[in-house]
């Protein structure tokens, strides 16, 4: 049987994955647990739209999880649905692989979500509106490229914002296994990235491309707090699962795009710091955004001009308005023309008046050359992939250094 579940936590506490290690150590589940990111944009998440499935023959499954669900579940928070799908087959039907591939990328309902349910004939537990079994189907029918996460969860029910861990061990792990495992410290080296910041159970999670590899870097971690326990998952996070390549104008809200057009508008930095610049393709036009916390990745796109050609990648919010950029190609930059007048006394001469030339206002020098000079502007760009830094990207966003 295979079990997803979602949208049993808030931001006051508790998460999903700490409910699927219980299980996992309640319950014999085939292989490891998946956790599966869904698409960041939409409004109804907490945190990282997270879901979690995993296989099992237990014959205990069922009532195991319902009852965990019912204990764990923050249904005080307005925002929280839990919901829970219970799948008898032998392997994933191919109508779930492909609600999980439209789940990461777009917006859907729970009727489509119920639409499926009934058609594989599933079954569902649901708590308040539901709206979790849309995230539970869909990690069921996660397929495609994986990474892993291997996540410590803390002693302490306090659930305190700190985290007590040995920096320098942090920093010997990354040494030692970056790029195998990533999202390790921040591009400075100063921001430990592997503990979050909020009121949850969750201690650290070291994300890698291998099994072996997270393993072995959580040996290294030194903790200076009492760990509850550890769990592995297989995830979709770093790789650009969410990613569909689109037109402009087929683009709907909550998208997340790929889209390939021409700079139509020289970026300008707007308050609060975020650099904005329109982008063209033969069916529409839209604005780009690079925000604040993106850092370097701001002036990079400060760097591109109108005409030049790329590829970006990113979000779409309620309003089909503007693409929140993870990454952008630069494709072909566009040859941007300087003009400058002729030099005298070091300094560019001034006009002596319509078509009578220059004339150089320190030594009062005249020339009858009406022409300026025109010479190619350096590009402060080269052509290739650039991305945000660790500290802001979106778990699902794949690092340019993996590609
Ligand atoms: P976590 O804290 O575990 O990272 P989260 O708390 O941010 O995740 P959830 O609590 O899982 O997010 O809430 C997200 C809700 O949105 C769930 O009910 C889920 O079923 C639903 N959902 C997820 N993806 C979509 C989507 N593409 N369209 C509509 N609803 C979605």
């Amino acid at each position: 049987m295979f079990v997803g579940i979602d949208d049993t936590d808030s931001i006051k506490g508790m998460c999903t994955t700490y409910l699927a290690a219980k299980l996992c150590h309640e319950l014999d589940i085939i292989g490891s647990p998946k956790l599966v990111r869904l698409n960041p944009n939409i409004p109804y998440k907490t945190r990282g739209n997270a879901a979690i499935a995993f296989e099992t023959n237990d014959l205990s499954a069922k009532k195991k999880v319902i009852s965990l669900v019912k204990k764990y579940s923050m249904v005080s928070d307005s925002k929280t649905n839990p919901g829970v799908v219970f799948l008898e087959s032998k392997k994933v039907p191919k109508k779930v692989k492909d609600f999980y591939s439209r789940v990461v990328s777009e917006l859907v309902s729970i009727e489509d979500a119920e639409k499926v349910i009934s058609a594989i004939k599933a079954d569902t537990f649901k708590l308040k509106n539901g709206r979790g079994i849309i995230g539970a189907l869909a990690a069921i029918g996660f397929n495609g490229e994986k990474t892993y996460e291997i996540i410590a969860y803390r002693k302490s029910k306090k659930e305190v914002k700190e985290r007590k861990i040995s920096r320098d061990s942090v920093v010997r792990m990354n040494d030692l296994f970056f790029p195998g495992v990533f999202d390790n410290l921040d591009v400075s080296g100063k921001r430990i990235l592997i503990t979050p910041k909020g009121r949850d159970p969750i201690f650290c999670g070291i994300r890698g491309r291998s099994k072996n590899i997270v393993c072995k870097a959580w040996d290294m971690i030194e903790p200076l707090e009492p760990i509850e326990f550890t769990q592995l998952f297989e995830t979709n996070q770093a790789t650009d699962a969410h990613l569909r390549i689109k037109k402009i104008s087929e683009i709907k809200p909550y998208d997340c795009v790929i889209v390939s057009g021409t700079v139509s508008s020289n970026p300008k930095r707007v308050p609060g710091g975020h650099v904005i610049f329109g982008l063209t393709d033969k069916t529409g036009s839209i604005e780009c955004a690079a925000y604040k916390p993106s850092r370097d990745f701001r002036d990079i796109a400060s760097f591109l001009a109108v005409g030049d050609e790329i590829k970006v990648y990113g979000g779409i919010s309620k309003y089909v308005k503007t693409i929140n950029l993870e990454k952008i190609e630069v494709i072909r930059l566009n040859d941007i023309l300087s003009s400058s007048r002729p030099v005298c006394c070091n300094k560019n001469m001034s006009s002596a008046g319509r078509n009578k030339g220059f004339k150089c206002k320190k030594c009062s020098k005249k020339i009858l050359k009406t022409g300026v000079k025109i010479s190619q502007k350096n590009r402060s760009l080269f052509l290739g992939i650039y991305d945000v830094p660790a500290g802001s990207r979106r778990h699902l966003s794949k690092p340019v250094f993996l590609d």
